[in-house]
């Protein structure tokens, strides 16, 4: 079987990593507050949805 040639450098390993993100996906911003809510759910910081107050927080 073919083995690599040359051992990938500690550089070159991060560097292919830097890509690879901690967050979980589907996440996205809130529209009213900015701060980061799971897609299509309530904002659990400002409590709303689609521009309306959905619950009190
Ligand atoms: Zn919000």
């Amino acid at each position: 079987m073919a083995v690599p040639f040359r051992k990938t450098s500690k550089t070159r390993k991060r560097l292919r990593r830097t890509h690879y993100k901690l967050q979980v996906p589907g996440m996205v911003e809130c529209p009213n507050c900015g701060e980061m809510k799971k897609a299509h759910h309530v904002c659990p910081k400002c409590g709303t949805y689609k521009g309306k107050e959905v619950i009190d927080v």
